[in-house]
């Protein structure tokens, strides 16, 4: 059963001190960026692009084109940004790989800052995580140390300072205008675009923003070529990637799997549900993503199959809900997550989210009045797309698609008036 999984990101995980450059160098590290060094950055992109390469970070844009938006003959500055910034409810990829094998992301910001042109790269990491933050700046300096970052990195002449920017802890901050925001120092709040940060991003100059498995992706891409990545996943999503089980599994982690493999398959590699229970409910990308149920359980986990599902893929975060679990309660602690991390810049979103929260409150606690579902849709749709960023749309994705499939557990939250639980009828009470 294993042999369907594909490490690439994750061959070394469990491997001693794996994070260590000499260990990373030891099984193939550094050789994508000296291949690299002795193409040219044109060729790079084209090379992405062959690949069929998409982001990681949730939206699966395909990375190779956002590096070709960047344009060349713009005199500002170009700067490279990786949000390492993950915080959606239930993803839990970008941190593990950090932790174990850091190197592949710094060796991966290299090769893809000489790709665009760019001699300053952040990486923007949540503030939460200082075990983290404390590795990434480790490896970095141990780059420096080597020769692979600063000035003339292996005598090609081509120069990159690397920064590692903690964050503060407010999940917008992983939308990218608003990580902009917050790098340049002031309160991270979403712009509205366009323009894209490809065009003008940091301190108004072209900025490439992607997500750290999609950077570390480069170097495996740069080093074995695009047509070996492509020849894994599917037509239009292509390659290998992290996908995040975790809830009422047997045995919850990472599984690198090329693109479009099933619910079905990963239960069976993560030992299926907790015994004596059944799948009930699940997302395939984070709560951002419209939870989908057993009926789902066959359709490729790419962003073609979720998208024909009424889903999404995301961050490919699947959270696995049994039959012991209330819909009603997930859903209002997802929003309330939601509603407590809306930046407040947007009115619908801000006072929505609100309204939500108190209406969830109202049905998980049987006060909700027979119309209330129709209203809390009424406020979805108010709230959904009319919004700068898509904080907004992922609170309500949860609540609507929770009301499409488990309709009548909302219903159950509806207030029953005492004479209707009286055995005697209405009369007899008054
Ligand atoms: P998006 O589709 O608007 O954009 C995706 C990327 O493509 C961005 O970098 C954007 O700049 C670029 N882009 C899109 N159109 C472009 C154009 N015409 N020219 C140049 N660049 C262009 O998505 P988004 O709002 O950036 O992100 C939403 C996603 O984030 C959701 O899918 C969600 O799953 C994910 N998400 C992830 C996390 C996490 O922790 N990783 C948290 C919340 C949400």
């Amino acid at each position: 059963m294993t042999d369907v999984l594909t490490p690439v990101l994750s061959r070394n995980w469990d491997q001693e001190r794996a994070w260590k450059l000499a260990n990373y160098e030891r099984t193939g590290g550094y050789q994508g960026l000296k291949k690299a060094l002795k193409s040219t950055p044109a060729d790079l992109i084209t090379l992405v692009k062959d690949s069929g390469l998409r982001g990681r970070g949730g939206a699966g844009f395909p990375a190779g084109m956002k590096w070709s938006f960047v344009p060349q003959d713009n005199p500002n500055p170009k700067y490279l940004v990786v949000n390492a910034d993950e915080s959606e409810p239930g993803t839990c990829k970008d941190m593990p790989l950090l932790m174990a094998s850091p190197h592949t992301l710094v060796e991966g910001v290299i090769i893809s800052s000489y790709a665009i042109g760019c001699k300053y790269a952040f990486i923007y990491v949540r503030g939460e995580v200082a075990h983290v933050i404390r590795r990434l700046q480790q490896a970095v300096r141990e780059a420096y140390s080597a020769g692979y970052a600063g000035k003339n990195i292996l005598g090609s002449g081509y120069d990159l300072e690397i920064v590692v920017h903690a964050g503060a802890g407010a999940y917008i901050c992983g939308e990218e205008t608003a990580l902009l925001d917050s790098l340049e120092g002031r309160r991270g709040q979403p712009r509205l675009r366009p323009p894209f940060p490809a065009v003008a991003g940091l301190y108004a100059s072209p900025t490439v923003v992607n997500n750290v498995e999609t950077i570390a992706s480069v170097p495996s891409i740069v080093r074995d070529g695009a047509a070996w990545f492509s020849s894994m996943g599917t037509e239009k999503s292509k390659g290998y990637t992290l996908y995040s089980l975790s809830g009422h599994v047997a045995r919850p982690g990472q599984f690198e799997a090329p693109m479009g493999i099933t619910l079905r398959t990963l239960l069976e590699l993560s030992g299926g549900m907790r015994e004596g229970h059944e799948l009930k409910f699940w997302t395939p990308g984070g709560s951002s993503t419209p939870i989908l149920t057993a009926d789902d359980m066959d359709l490729p986990l790419d962003y073609e199959g979720m998208a024909g599902a009424g889903s999404m893929l995301g961050t490919k975060a699947l959270q696995i809900f049994d039959d012991t679990t209330s819909v009603v309660r997930t859903t209002l602690r997802w929003v309330e997550f939601y509603k407590h991390e809306s930046c407040g810049k947007c009115t619908p979103c801000r006072e929505g989210t609100w309204w939500l929260v108190q209406m969830l409150r109202d049905f998980e606690a049987g006060k909700a009045s027979e119309g209330d579902i129709e209203k809390m849709l009424d406020i979805c749709d108010n709230i959904g797309g009319r919004s700068f960023c898509a904080l907004a749309d992922g609170a309500v994705a949860c609540v609507t698609s929770a009301v499409k499939h488990f309709r009548s557990e909302f219903e159950q939250g509806y207030h029953t008036p005492a004479w209707e639980l009286f055995p005697y009828g209405r009369s007899a009470l008054f």
